[in-house]
């Protein structure tokens, strides 16, 4: 029987690479909810909408598409924003810098965690970000909450944006990283906590394989 598994956590424990690995091994859909707020944030960067008028805000958010495809090539799966592939721009430190503020708002979370709700009703589906165990598959039958010490989450991450060809001084990671997880923990709407019932790995102590199958074996069980 296919499962709902729901992976959530602080900025750059490595949530991303993990529940894709996870999601391959067993055969399931990957869902990226934070990718879906990023180009969210895009969105709203591209329309230079006044983020405190709700009414400005719910227009934009009429207007916004969300859609996953796979790269033929890589076999990766891709972010496109109505009908554009945003993959690139959605990592920049631009979005990462203002993603949490958009995140923030009622109205924005209220949209994307419906959208969430429908890609993930056909089961066997993976699903990272911040508030999935919590409000979008609150039922989830696998809940796993990842941690890590900031520094090594920071250089993982400085890491893997170079592969991408962009260099970001760490103390702008380090920064960045902490920014976030302050006003995702902090927000009114859905803040990041652990479920109750999710196993809690912290990643400082595992390298990453160990990660793919502690949590393939949860799955399995
Ligand atoms: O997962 P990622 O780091 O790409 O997410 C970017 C941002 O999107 C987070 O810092 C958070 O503000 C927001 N987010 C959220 N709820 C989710 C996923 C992401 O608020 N389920």
């Amino acid at each position: 029987r296919k499962i709902v598994i729901a992976i959530d956590g602080y900025s750059g424990c490595g949530k991303s690479s993990t529940a894709k690995a996870v999601a391959k091994k067993l055969g399931y859909t990957y869902i990226d909810s934070g990718a879906m707020y990023r180009a969210a944030t895009l969105h709203f960067i591209n329309k230079f909408t006044v983020l405190t008028n709700p009414k400005d805000i719910q227009q934009s958010l009429d207007s916004l598409e969300v859609e996953f495809h796979k790269n033929e090539d890589t076999g990766e799966q891709e972010t496109y924003l109505n009908g554009l592939n945003v993959e690139k721009k959605i990592r920049s430190m631009e979005v990462s810098e203002r993603v949490s503020e958009v995140s923030k708002i009622k109205e924005v979370r209220k949209e994307l965690v419906s959208q969430q709700q429908k890609l993930g009703k056909h089961r066997g589906v993976v699903m990272d970000g911040r508030d999935i165990g919590t409000v979008v598959f609150p039922e989830a039958e696998l809940k796993v909450f990842m941690t890590a010490n900031l520094s090594v989450r920071a250089e993982r991450r400085q890491k893997e944006l170079l592969e991408k060809g962009q260099m970001v001084d760490l103390n702008q990671i380090i920064q960045n990283l902490s920014e976030r997880d302050r006003i995702d923990s902090t927000r009114k709407e859905s803040p990041l906590k652990k479920a109750p019932d999710a196993f809690e790995i912290d990643t400082s102590l595992l390298d990453f394989e160990e990660q793919v199958c502690e949590i393939t074996a949860l799955a399995n069980r």
